[in-house]
């Protein structure tokens, strides 16, 4: 591979174009991921914020949910965002009925936990192995990590509550870093794919 990695951000739901758009400015190559061909193609895979419930219904019906997992469990890096962190965790606390994740992070998620699209809010996150300062973490109807297991490292938390966690090659924010125009978070990312690949 060259040191431009091929990132794909899967396209089923949510916010993907502004994720294109982060990872191009972190100097990647990136398109969308709808099926399993494509996403046998990428050196790794964002999976954006939106609504976790759905987009773990269109990963089985599309028939992309094993791949995924067949992916992840083979090293492939990913990164979760907001609804992508949920779909990245073991295990959920108040999931829908028949909800299901990828997997990846021994961690336990909690939907919704900072409250709903009225309750969304902005704050300074300092992250773990991310210089030059915080980052704005845009939190919308966020979950936040309940508890990790001992593979799974914390590297960011707010208010008592973390945040953000990476196992290996698998990075989860509860916050939507794609939203803001500092693409500091992708760019570390984009470092673990070129790391693996
Ligand atoms: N609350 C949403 C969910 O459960 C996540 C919201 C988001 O991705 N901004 O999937």
């Amino acid at each position: 591979m060259s040191d431009t990695p091929l990132i794909g951000v899967l396209a089923l739901q949510g916010d993907v174009r502004e994720h294109l758009i982060a990872l191009a400015s972190a100097d990647a190559v990136a398109r969308p991921v709808r099926r399993p061909e494509e996403l046998a193609e990428v050196d790794g895979l964002v999976i954006p914020g939106g609504e976790s419930t759905t987009m773990s219904k269109l990963a089985v019906l599309f028939g992309m949910m094993e791949p995924l997992r067949e992916r992840v469990r083979a090293g492939m890096p990913v990164y979760g965002t907001c609804a992508g962190m949920i779909m990245l965790a073991e295990k959920i606390l108040d999931p829908r009925s028949g909800q299901e994740t990828v997997g990846g992070i021994d961690m336990i998620v909690r939907r919704n936990a900072f409250g709903r699209q009225n309750e969304s809010f902005e704050a300074a996150v300092e992250v773990a192995g991310i210089d030059g300062g915080p980052v704005e973490g845009v939190f919308i109807r966020a979950p936040w990590v309940e508890s990790v297991g001992a593979e799974a490292e914390v590297i960011a938390e707010h208010g008592g509550h973390i945040v953000a966690v990476r196992q290996r090659n698998v990075l989860a924010t509860s916050f939507h870093p794609e939203l803001t125009g500092d693409h500091r978070v992708h760019a570390l990312f984009v470092d673990m794919v070129r790391a693996v690949n």
